[in-house]
């Protein structure tokens, strides 16, 4: 019976030590007082690069949680297919990274309430008379972002062959250079991308329609809630109009 009570003892003393290897952000940040936003920064206006600086409408989402807190922020800046993993692994707190909400995704990961809806359209030469709508799409080249929603709905089109790219600012080059006939990407970056070239538009027709969330790792309630309740007091208290001012307008 003693020998039990030693083994149970121990176990349960090994399993706080080592947390029981749980991936828990609230402790994390409480211990590092820093929290880690995981992001692709080539994403505007939601996540872009300016000097050495990284802003964008999810920067300022991240500060404020960061404030509510009460923590410094960090942003680490990586390929968009490996945000998850690396939510997984531990290495970033959040995502936020204009990420929409997908059923597989959210067998890995937890979003937040919806802060942005988005979607995918299709953008072309202005001289390409050929591709007019979706319909259109089939057996040509399309170049798309790697692992995001818009590359998932390309796989779709019969007979396409998808490129996928890093970012989609790639993507728009390689169509500038007729490498491509057509890109699929979200609907705000690829009104950035087309402001800054004469030469490419965007189709009237939408793909889909998305919701933009901030993801955090599995069990991890609590800060879930302390994230929605930030998004819910931007709306409240008109920050997140002034934000849709800001980088949308
Ligand atoms: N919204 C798209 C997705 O979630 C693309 C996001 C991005 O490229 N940053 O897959």
């Amino acid at each position: 019976m003693k020998k039990i009570i030693y083994f149970i003892l121990i176990i349960i003393m090994v399993s706080g030590l080592t947390g029981c290897g749980k991936n828990d952000v609230l402790k994390r940040v409480e211990k590092n007082k820093v929290i880690v936003m995981g992001t692709n920064a080539a994403f505007p206006p939601f996540e872009y690069r300016e000097g050495e600086e990284i802003l964008g409408f999810d920067v300022e989402i991240a500060n404020k949680i960061a404030e509510k807190l009460g923590v410094e922020l960090k942003i680490e800046d990586m390929q968009f297919k490996g945000l998850i993993p690396a939510l997984q692994a531990g290495k970033i707190d959040f995502i936020a990274a204009g990420m929409s909400i997908n059923e597989e995704r959210a067998k890995n990961v937890d979003f937040s309430d919806g802060y942005y809806e988005a979607s995918q359209v299709i953008i072309t030469m202005k001289d390409n008379t050929e591709i007019q709508g979706p319909e259109d799409l089939k057996n040509k080249k399309i170049g798309v972002q790697l692992g995001t929603t818009g590359d998932e709905e390309a796989s779709k089109i019969e007979g396409a062959e998808i490129i996928k790219f890093d970012t989609g600012f790639m993507a728009i080059r390689d169509l500038q250079n007729g490498k491509i006939d057509a890109v699929i990407l979200d609907s705000e970056p690829a009104k950035k991308f087309v402001e800054g070239n004469e030469d490419i538009q965007i189709l009237p027709n939408e793909l889909t329609k998305e919701y933009y969330a901030i993801a955090v790792p599995k069990e991890n309630e609590e800060f879930l809630e302390i994230v929605n309740s930030v998004l819910e007091e931007m709306k409240e208290s008109g920050e997140y109009d002034r934000l849709i001012e800001k980088y949308f307008e």
